[in-house]
Parts: structure tokens; sequence; C-alpha cells
């Protein structure tokens, strides 16, 4: 018995395999007693305590640390080339409970162009919060460095490829431009997936992901996650505010989670293969003012991102009609295999009218179409799109 026991092999995480490999098979978890490939369910919210006051189980109450998240954040942590990961409630819980770390006064250089909730909460929390928060253009780095020199900054915040035009920021660039200054580097890989990019790797301190995307990608979980770098009094807040402030995922969510997350290699690559082979179908139709997407060797940001992000452009993309927010609102009216429905990152393809979602005081251009890539046969999505924008 204890001879089998030490030929048990090494975790598969702990050999180098490719992340194919890791997320198809949760990283190859063996649950005990049963020796179930998948997970069980943990849905106690506390853990039998032992006559001496310890706790055998290693647990002591779900909200701090319950099992549920462990294979999952563990994933996302080897995915992302991190140190640990931490599921939220949601990716704005995620996100607040990185603003609710700073401390009122301190400074947050952020890109003008990124997800508009996010932005929306940044503004209205930095004016409660009493903090000076100042914002970039996306496609600026000068303005960027001019604005980290400005004043000591305590947190630069990234969105690449940002919502809903796509903007790439160059992360190593930035990082540079932050790390003289002791800046954290937060960025908001969503869009981008750890498949395409590694912004820790780049070194990037923190990487923010709202897992009701892609790493979730079927519509029915809203999850957030952080992943750091390395410890520090930061994350350690950080943890400290998801713990006692509370915005914890549920069991189930968790769990479904992980089952999404095994096919996050697939999906995402066939909804990047699709959304280039779509941009490459409509760049130029005579119908459209533009397409933005970053795969695309006019975007202004094209050798950025062919740099930055391995094996793919990831699977947003957005359109802008020649007739102007009447037309684009028409167009997105015609689609039959497109859903109109907001999120992104799902196994189906959505479309939006953007600046309608965004609401009152949205940069968003009003003839703006965005289309989330699904994985369905890529000739029925470029057939929609152009019986859409016929006549
Ligand atoms: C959806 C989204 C968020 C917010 O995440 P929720 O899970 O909806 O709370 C943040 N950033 C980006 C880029 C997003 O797409």
């Amino acid at each position: 018995m204890s001879q089998s026991r030490d030929r048990t092999p090494a975790p598969l995480a702990a050999r180098a395999l490719s992340p194919r490999t890791l997320t198809a098979q949760a990283l190859g978890r063996i649950a005990e007693p049963y020796r179930d490939l998948v997970p069980p369910l943990h849905p106690s919210t506390t853990f039998e305590r032992a006559g001496d006051g310890s706790y055998p189980g290693g647990r002591l109450y779900s909200r701090d640390f319950s099992p549920a998240y462990d294979q999952a954040e563990e994933l996302l942590t080897t995915l992302e080339g991190g140190h640990q990961s931490l599921l939220f409630a949601s990716g704005m819980a995620a996100a607040t409970a990185v603003l609710q770390a700073l401390e009122p006064g301190q400074r947050i250089v952020a890109c003008r162009s990124m997800y508009w909730a996010l932005r929306n909460w940044l503004v209205a929390f930095a004016q409660q919060w009493k903090l000076d928060l100042a914002f970039y253009d996306n496609a600026d780095l000068d303005g960027m460095v001019a604005l980290l020199r400005e004043a000591p900054t305590t947190l630069l915040w990234l969105e690449t490829p940002a919502n809903p035009t796509w903007e790439v920021i160059d992360i190593a660039a930035a990082v540079g431009a932050a790390r003289a200054g002791g800046t954290t580097v937060l960025v908001d890989s969503t869009v981008a997936t750890p498949v395409f990019s590694q912004p820790l790797k780049l070194g990037a301190d923190i990487v923010m992901h709202s897992a009701t995307k892609y790493l979730n990608g079927h519509s029915d979980v809203i999850a957030g996650a952080l992943v750091c770098r390395e410890d520090g009094p930061l994350w350690q807040r950080i943890r400290r505010n998801r713990n006692l402030g509370g915005a914890v995922l549920g069991p189930f969510e968790a769990w479904l989670l992980l089952r999404g997350m095994r096919t996050l290699q697939l999906r995402v690559q066939q909804s990047a293969a699709n959304a280039l082979a779509i941009a490459q179908a409509l760049d130029g139709h005579p119908g459209l003012v533009e397409v933005l997407y970053p795969g695309l060797p006019g975007h202004p940001q094209h050798a950025i991102a062919a740099r930055q992000m391995q094996g793919g452009f990831g699977g947003m993309l957005s359109i802008r009609t020649t007739g102007g927010e009447a037309r684009s609102r028409e167009v997105t009216a015609r689609l039959q295999i497109f859903k109109r429905a907001t999120s992104l990152g799902s196994v189906e393809s959505l479309a939006e009218h953007r600046a309608s979602v965004e609401g009152p005081g949205s940069p968003c251009p009003p003839d703006l179409i965005r289309l989330s890539v699904g994985i369905e046969a890529v000739d029925d999505l470029i057939d929609d799109l152009k019986e859409a924008l016929a006549d």
C-alpha cells in the first residue's frame, strides 16, 4: 500500500504539460475517496473542529476559503502563470475588492476606453472614496506615461483589447513605465483570456477576469476572478475584502465554472478563428465605415497585438455602418443567427447596438454594433451579417 503511494505520480500541474492538457483535465485532479474525475460539489458552509480546537480539514467557514473554489482557482493560476487566484461573485465584485484595497487620496490611472459599467463604477467609487482618478487614451502610451509622472500613482488600470472598440495596450511597455514609480499594474484580461495573453508573464501585478465571459463560456454563471503575480500587502487587503466584504461565489457556480473552463482552449480558439474570418469577410464592405478587430493588419495596434497575443486575436469585434445609428439599429434587428443580447464570450454569437446599452454619456460611436463571436459554423455567421447588411 505504502509502496504504491510512493509511486503516485506528481500532480499534472507540477509537470511541463501544455495548458491545453491541464485545462481539459482540470489539472488532472482525482478526488478521494471515490477517485472522481469530476470534483464533488462542496456546499458545506462550515467544517468540523477537533476537540483540541484545531481544524483537521484545514477549513473553518466557507466565506473565507471554500473548497468549492480550489480547483478552478488553481487552474486559473496555472494558466496565467501567477501566484494565486481568488474567485468572486462577479467581475464587478473582483474589481471592487481591488478598489476597496486602496486608501483615500491614492491615485489611479485608467484607460478611457473600457467596459462601460466598470468605468462608471470607477468614477463613482473614486469620488466617494476620494481617490484621484485620471484617464489616458488607450492608444496613447506617451499620454499614459505623462500621467504616471505627473503624480505618484498607486494603481495603473489596463483593459486590452478594450470594450467596445478593441484598442490594444502594450502591457510590457506599460509595466516598464509603471515600475519606476512602484505603481501596481492591473490588466482586465477578460477579452484576451489566458489562452491568448498572459499579462503576469509580461510583468503585470494583477489580472482581472469577468469569469462570466470566456472562462465560463456558456452564459449561465456570473463570476469574477483576480490572479496575482506575487503576494504582498495589496493582495492581502484584496483577500480580506473578499473574505470579509463577502462578495463570494456560490459553490454550484464555482463547480459550473470549472466545467466550463475545461473547454476554454477549444472555445476561444474557435471563436477567434471565426472572428478573424468575419472581420476579413466584412473588411471593405460598402455598407460599413469600419471593421474594428485587432487581427486585421489595418488595426492601429495590430503590430502590438501580434506580438502580445499568441495564437489569436480574440472573439470580439465591432462594425460601424455607413448609415449611422438608425441603420446600425436596423442591421442589428435583421440578424437571425446572432442573438441580440448583451454580454460576451459564450459559445453562441451575440450582437448589440452598444451605445443604447451603455446609455447617456457613453463615448461609444452611435453607429457601432458589437459582435461576440461564438463557435458556430462561420459561414452561417458571415451569411447572417451579409444578409443583414444587404441593400
Ligand atoms: C463583463 C465585464 C466586466 C464585468 O464583469 P461581470 O461578471 O459582469 O460583473 C468587466 N470587464 C469586462 C471586460 C467585461 O466584459
